[in-house]
């Protein structure tokens, strides 16, 4: 993953998650703020995400994109947050 992706990710972490349910949250498009995509903790529903089952099918690959790299530091967030009660 690019650090891009990741300093993106970083970002939408702080302000761009909505957790809806366990395991299901909304992520906020970081080029389309109108935008927002259904996050689980191994799938998103961005195009990035769908291409990437499509271009390396078969080859036992994890796909990741911004948006999935996002829910796994707010859910890190939250568990330190947690952690210091
Ligand atoms: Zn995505």
């Amino acid at each position: 993953m690019s650090a891009g992706t990741i300093r993106k990710a970083k970002e939408l972490a702080k302000n761009g998650v909505v957790e809806i349910e366990d395991d299901l949250y909304q992520v906020r498009s970081s080029s389309d703020p109108s935008k927002s995509y259904f996050v689980t903790s191994d799938s998103c529903d961005c195009q990035g995400f769908k291409n990437f089952y499509k271009f390396h099918h078969g080859k036992s690959l994890k796909a990741n994109c911004s948006h999935l790299e996002a829910v796994k530091i707010f859910k890190q967030i939250k568990e330190n947050l947690n952690g210091k009660k």
